[in-house]
């Protein structure tokens, strides 16, 4: 018999970690945080202590207690044992979004992590241009070693000696194997690139698993052959996601296009724009809606190290050229005419300090979009802000004191807060946005990435397992009149 362990993703939403034991060998489907939990006792300042390993994390409830999962300079900077060998042989990657994936973080290097190509990039992504000190996920730097120094006597501290994670690109339906497990990536709609479900057999069970899905995305006809295939392979075991299965309404991004045209056409000012960094469909959209009403849109480096990353993926995202890239003022802020340095007692403008200078202020990765001819600042959206939809996410809303914005609009394309530090962070944009005078539009503008209930009813029918397991909602009893098809419904228990 297959046994299924969920240390995550039971009552919450986010946070899957659920492993499939078969007789020899057994895997995760996804290694994700638990948002809401973490949230109870953390916050931006008090954070989990990387001198304790991954003990602060499994005081908390975040972790779970697996012997043979961890990595060796967590396990024995704080004296515990590390096994020889892994205790599980993969962790099955749905999707990007750290609620999915964020722990992989503490995981061994040995232990394999199949993923998508697009969801290996936006690791990439995040681990290139990530500020969190637990954002380590295709490679790992080896902590807490120390090493001769080169010169002189004694030793230092070692910095950057890397390691190489087991990653494993799958590509759409085509089967690979964890030892008794065969096993088949289905691709699905959600709000970012590469969402991937899984159609796992073995000789006893046939486990599929939803990931995070939708169809009113841009894609869904990669949802419904997922649904088709899931069908075809008579599953014993469906582990679902629920998000929504409360909800019964559905916003489009046809629909967000449509508003947002309307609206950028009225506008005669800049229009501000926040919608979530990694949704590029998201992107497309906005980029679409600038096109129609000739503008521009311009996006922050990061989002421009993204675009650049899928440029080849073979995706339709409009390409690097095709869009604008932000440049703010960073540290020194020697951009312009609007800060001096002192130069041998010289006070200078910063247009007349070396050009150089002014690199010191970005990071590496950042410095190489600097040279693109696509570049813009403050000045250009001051001088022209009828010309421009500019992506200003909750971080930036400090360029608004340099941009000035006068009859501007902001519309919100993200989701609506349900949390209360949410809640603290969206009364502080009201406050900017009055200090701008920049009218709010928030009604209809945001797609979830979630498929709402009824549509995750029908698939399930359609699918139609032996037993499903809701994960990924606090409205699982949604889910009891399944039974009535000849479904069995089962609520998962933390194993935590
Ligand atoms: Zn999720």
């Amino acid at each position: 018999m297959t046994s299924i362990d969920f240390f995550g993703g039971v009552d919450e939403i986010g946070g899957n970690k659920i492993r499939i034991e078969g007789k020899n060998e057994s895997f995760f489907f996804d290694f994700g945080m638990a948002f809401s939990k973490a949230n109870d006792f953390l916050s931006e300042f008090l954070q989990p202590r990387k001198a304790n390993g991954i003990l602060d994390f499994v005081a908390l409830g975040l972790l779970p207690c697996i012997k043979g999962i961890y990595r060796e300079d967590y396990l024995r900077h704080v004296g515990l044992s590390y096994p020889k060998e892994p205790s599980v042989d993969g962790v099955l990657i749905s999707h990007s979004h750290v609620d999915h994936v964020a722990y992989v973080h503490h995981l061994r290097e040995d232990i394999p992590i199949y993923l998508s190509n697009e969801s290996y990039l936006i690791l990439k992504a995040l681990e290139d241009t990530g500020a969190s000190s637990f954002s380590e996920y295709l490679h790992l730097k080896k902590s807490f070693q120390i090493e001769p120094k080169k010169r002189g006597e004694g030793h230092k501290r070692a910095t950057g000696i890397r390691v190489e994670r087991d990653i494993r690109i799958v590509e759409p339906y085509k089967e690979f194997e964890i030892g008794e497990f065969s096993i088949k990536a289905a691709p699905v709609d959600h709000s970012l690139p590469g969402a991937s479900a899984f159609i796992s057999k073995t000789d006893e069970d046939t486990i599929v698993y939803t990931g995070d899905l939708r169809f009113h995305g841009r894609n869904p006809e990669l949802t419904h052959k997922f649904v088709e295939e899931a069908k075809k392979a008579n599953p014993t075991i469906l582990i679902s996601e629920g998000t929504r299965i409360d909800k019964n309404e559905n916003v489009s991004e046809e629909e967000i296009e449509k508003r947002a045209f309307t609206e950028v056409t009225n506008c005669k000012g800049l229009v501000l724009v926040n919608y979530p960094v990694r949704d590029l469909d998201r992107l497309l959209t906005f980029y679409k809606v600038a096109q129609d009403t000739d503008r521009k849109l311009v996006i922050s480096l990061k989002q421009a190290y993204i675009l650049n990353l899928f440029e080849d993926s073979g995706n339709d995202y409009p390409k690097l050229s095709d869009v604008m890239i932000y440049k703010p003022r960073k540290g020194w802020g020697l951009l312009g005419s609007d800060n001096y340095a002192c130069v041998e007692d010289e006070w200078l403008c910063a247009d007349d300090i070396n050009a150089e200078e002014s690199l010191r202020d970005y990071k590496k990765w950042e410095r190489e979009f600097l040279e693109y001819d696509n570049i813009l600042t403050y000045k250009d959206l001051q001088e022209n802000p009828q010309d421009y939809i500019f992506r200003c996410d909750f971080f930036e809303l400090k360029e608004l004191i340099d941009i000035k914005p006068s009859n501007g609009v902001y519309i919100k394309s993200s989701t609506e807060p349900f949390d209360e530090q949410m809640e603290i962070n969206e009364a502080k944009v009201r406050k900017w946005l009055e200090l701008f005078n920049l009218p709010l539009l928030n009604e209809g503008f945001h797609a979830s990435g979630h498929a709402n209930g009824q549509e995750i009813l029908d698939m399930i029918r359609d699918i139609n397992p032996e037993k499903v397991y809701p994960v990924h909602t606090i409205h699982k009893n949604k889910f009891k009149e399944l039974s009535k098809d000849g479904i069995k419904v089962i609520y998962p228990t933390l194993s935590i």
